[in-house]
């Protein structure tokens, strides 16, 4: 699997631009579903667009692999979704991103596959599961709790023929985790995050270890329309171009703020990776280069406190997504289908505000 010739920093500055003399040094927004009949590319939704492969040739040298852009994360998880013959085997993590979740849960109550739900620090119960599964589907670093999966342990454990490993990989970035080098199949991505970065576009994406899988998907996309838009694509690899400094800088005020919520008195209990209370903090440990840039934490006296904490705030916005340049905050049980979580479990995305700015905001949120 090709690793980029150059550090991955680098790499997402200077890759997918124009080589010609004259050209601009940014791909152009290539506004085009039809091309000129003779050799290469007819239509954009079976053949591509320049744009949004400049953002796929970005993306696939940052996972390894072979990357396709979707219109949103959702539409990528669909597709891999539709590759699943009538009557296989879903297993998804007992946290996970509550829209993929619905989806598992659609496609099971049709009858369309079986869905087990595996709490992610269970190791043994994923190998085990991945002899028999057709999908294993993981996080990286889960949606909301920000558990991390020992991928090394499960990748490595015998997969039935034809299984698939796929790992969403929002939380993490590339430049934490490389699923398909440890031996994942495929890497999803919503793009609309840490990414892009601006919360600004939807767009997702796939990357994909295997040629054939890739060719699979490709398929998916040409059948189903799920392409993205020119404009996305285009800020997207604008967004991406930063991200290694704006995760290291984001990742270095969420452990910040997460230590200083760890010793509030209105705190009940925090949630991020890079914490040696949390319960993946050893693996995280050992898999994770950096830990991520959402924090998650219990406010005390439940979902009336956690609210009026929502109401205080000034400087982070109350809205829901992450991975934004900025801070944003939400009540995750307050979202349909997540009522399962702690009442006044808060998810706070740390974008780039001045760290001490982030906490007065917190410590006045918290009374
Ligand atoms: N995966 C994760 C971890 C997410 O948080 C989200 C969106 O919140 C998605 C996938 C879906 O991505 P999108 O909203 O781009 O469809």
């Amino acid at each position: 699997m090709a690793k980029p010739p150059v550090k991955l920093e680098t790499w997402l500055v200077v890759a997918g631009r124009p080589e010609e003399a004259g050209s601009p040094l940014n791909p152009p927004i290539v506004p085009a579903s039809n091309f000129l009949r003779g050799a290469g590319r007819t239509y954009a939704r079976e053949e591509g667009n320049p744009t949004w492969e400049a953002f796929e040739t970005v993306v696939g040298g940052l996972e390894g692999g072979r990357a396709l852009a979707f219109s949103s994360g959702m539409a990528a998880a669909a597709a891999v979704f539709g590759l699943l013959p009538e009557g296989s085997l879903v297993v998804l993590p007992t946290d996970c991103y509550q829209g993929v979740v619905s989806l598992a849960k659609e496609g099971a109550s049709r009858g369309r596959w079986r869905l087990v739900r595996l709490p992610l620090e269970d190791t043994a119960a994923w190998q085990r599961a991945a002899r028999q599964a057709d999908l294993l589907w993981l996080e990286s670093i889960s949606n909301p709790l920000l558990q991390v999966t020992d991928l090394v342990a499960i990748a490595q454990a015998p997969r039935k023929a034809g299984g698939l490993l796929a790992v969403d990989n929002t939380l993490a970035t590339p430049l934490n985790l490389r699923p398909l080098e440890l031996g994942a199949d495929l890497v999803l991505h919503s793009a609309t995050k840490l990414l892009g970065g601006h919360s600004d576009l939807l767009l997702g994406a796939l990357v994909a270890r295997d040629a054939g899988v890739w060719t699979r998907l490709k398929k998916a996309r040409t059948l189903h329309g799920a392409t993205p838009g020119v404009l996305e694509a285009f800020l997207a690899l604008r967004g991406l171009r930063t991200l290694a400094v704006r995760l290291e800088r984001a990742e270095r005020t969420a452990a910040f703020l997460a230590e200083k919520l760890a010793a509030h008195p209105q705190v009940e209990r925090v949630f991020y990776p890079g914490l040696p209370s949390h319960p993946s903090h050893e693996v995280a440990r050992r898999l994770l280069k950096g830990y991520g840039t959402v924090v998650s934490f219990v406010v005390r006296g439940g979902a009336g406190q956690a609210e009026e904490a929502l109401a205080r705030l000034r400087l982070i916005r109350h809205a829901t997504s992450l991975g934004g340049v900025e801070s944003t905050m939400e009540r995750r049980a307050s979202v349909p289908g997540q009522e399962h979580l702690p009442p006044g479990l808060l998810r706070l995305s740390v974008g780039l505000e001045a760290p001490e700015d982030l906490w007065t905001e917190l410590e006045k949120a918290l009374g």
